[in-house]
């Protein structure tokens, strides 16, 4: 398959190299130069879950590099940056490409229907995890489920395809009929970890150990539920607050991303994460105040990142 990544940062890096091993034609796009030349002259170097190794791989900088179409494009640009970047490589797209995004948050999958069409837009979650360890070097952090899905909850072979090119390159993937209900959920459990993960700056585990810090994520996740009630959305999980106490429980000494990016004074994607709830609580009319403080919260941190005493 001819593959472009869009956005080849930790798991864009981690995608691309497993991919590439797999024998697909794959070309890794990136503004980070110094990533882009390193990864062109000595490989990109890959370690951690699935070994130790160089693998060689294409990088550039801008579309008009390659200027050819593709069959799949995977979005793996921060959501804050999905808008711009996908405005980018219309180069790139021709009549049978499929834009895969499994980004964290939502926002992601409506701003690539607005851009190229829905029909060409799949969507779904990874387990997989990685972490950015320099200019073309990257590690392999963490192994879970794949899985994507049509837009309109049918089964269609390309999406078959695309989850069978991916079990091939070791990224196990299955489809679904419910990508909704599966990207609300992830949703959901990053609603009830990362900000106040932040907030009280502690790894997962931490957060249900306190009984304030408990009381806050059930209230996070209690507003996202209804909202995605409201909007119809079959969560895959029965007990969606039990569901993410157990994810802390299972990531223990996890640093969630956004407190990874805060500790580096980065942006964060709280606007598609809480902010998101939010934005679609005010669609609704509902009130969904603990989600607001939160992020304004995250909002004011990101704002003071340079006065910081
Ligand atoms: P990252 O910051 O490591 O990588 C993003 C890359 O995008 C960067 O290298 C950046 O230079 C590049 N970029 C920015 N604008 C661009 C543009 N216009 N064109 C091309 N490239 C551009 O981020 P990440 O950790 O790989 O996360 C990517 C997405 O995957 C996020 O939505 C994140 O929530 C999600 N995710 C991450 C993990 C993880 O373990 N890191 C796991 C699951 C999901």
């Amino acid at each position: 398959m001819k593959i472009t990544i869009v956005g080849a940062g930790a798991m864009g890096s981690l995608f691309g190299g497993l991919l590439s091993e797999s024998g697909n034609e794959v070309y890794l796009l990136d503004i980070w130069k110094e990533h882009v030349e390193t990864i062109n002259k000595n490989g990109l170097w890959i370690e951690g879950l699935s070994g130790d190794r160089f693998i060689k791989a294409k990088a550039v900088t801008e579309p008009k590099e390659i200027g050819v179409t593709f069959d799949l494009i995977i979005i793996f640009v921060k959501s804050y940056h999905t808008e711009s970047a996908a405005k980018n490589i219309s180069l790139l797209v021709g009549e049978n490409t499929s834009i895969l995004t499994l980004q964290n948050g939502l926002g992601n999958f409506e701003i690539l229907s607005d851009i190229f069409g829905s029909e060409k837009v799949i969507a779904g979650t990874t387990s997989y995890g990685a972490t950015m360890l320099g200019p073309g070097r990257v590690r392999h952090a963490g192994i879970g489920p794949t899985i994507i899905g049509e837009l309109n909850g049918q089964t269609i072979a390309r999406t078959e395809k695309i989850a069978h090119t991916l079990t091939q390159a070791g990224i196990k993937t299955d489809t679904s009929n419910n990508v909704l209900g599966l990207v609300w959920s992830k949703l959901l459990i990053n609603v009830g970890i990362n900000a106040l993960g932040v907030l009280i700056r502690v790894k997962n585990g931490e957060l249900i150990q306190g009984k304030y810090s408990l009381r806050l994520q059930r209230e996070l996740v209690e507003e996202a539920l209804e909202v995605a009630k409201r909007k119809g959305i079959k969560l895959v999980h029965q007990d969606m607050v039990k569901e993410v106490a157990l994810i802390c429980e299972k990531t223990i000494t996890n640093i969630n991303s956004m407190l990874q990016d805060v500790l580096k004074k980065r942006k964060t994607e709280i606007d598609f994460i809480n902010g998101a709830i939010v934005r679609e609580g005010e669609r609704l009319n509902i009130s969904t105040p603990v989600n607001q403080v939160i992020t304004d919260l995250i909002k004011a941190i990101e704002e003071a990142y340079k006065k910081q005493i």
